[in-house]
């Protein structure tokens, strides 16, 4: 991993814009969300791997949304962690959710609910994010009533 200070707020608005330039579709609508206050997220990680861990959960948001019927949503938002020491980077969607017996597996390699999934996408983030001494967790997302995955960074050490 090549590890350097990267704002997250800027990183994810980039890689929103590239999903949002590639995967054109009228019916869904992404937003980026953070509080006022906070103008940068410095964060040590290797850019690369955060493009690949924000491209595959923007991927899968939208994979799981019933193509036809308009109106998909998908909420990222970027906030310290109640403790202050991470940062936490949400990404939630409106589509149907991860039933909870296949919460424990979606991590697994291989484990796919797709016809022509991989099932690798999960558990190569997982990896790379384990490797940022970072973590991933998976739930239902309240406020859009799909999935919801939560993964914090540390925050750059010249703000701990
Ligand atoms: P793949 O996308 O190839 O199936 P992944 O590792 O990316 O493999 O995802 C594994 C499984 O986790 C998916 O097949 C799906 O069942 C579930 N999953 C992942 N993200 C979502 C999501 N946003 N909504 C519903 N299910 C999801
Ligand atoms: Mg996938």
């Amino acid at each position: 991993l090549n590890i350097v200070d990267t704002d997250l707020i800027k990183m994810t608005g980039e890689v929103i814009g590239l999903f949002q330039n590639k995967k054109s579709d009228a019916h869904l609508q992404v937003d980026l969300e953070f509080p006022d206050d906070l103008d940068a997220a410095p964060a040590p990680v290797d850019r690369e791997a955060l493009r690949q861990i924000l491209w595959n959960l923007l991927n899968n948001a939208r994979e799981a949304m019933p193509d036809a019927d308009g109106a998909g949503r998908i909420r990222v938002s970027i906030a310290r962690t109640d403790a202050q020491t991470q940062w936490r980077i949400s990404v939630e969607d409106n589509g149907p959710g991860i039933p909870a017996p296949q919460l424990e597996r979606i991590f697994e390699p291989f484990f796919t609910t797709k016809e022509t999934g991989t099932g690798l996408g999960l558990a190569t983030i997982h990896r790379l994010i384990k490797q940022h001494d970072g973590r991933i967790h998976a739930a239902q997302s309240d406020d859009l009533g799909g999935a919801r995955f939560d993964i914090e960074f540390p925050v750059a050490t010249s703000l701990s």
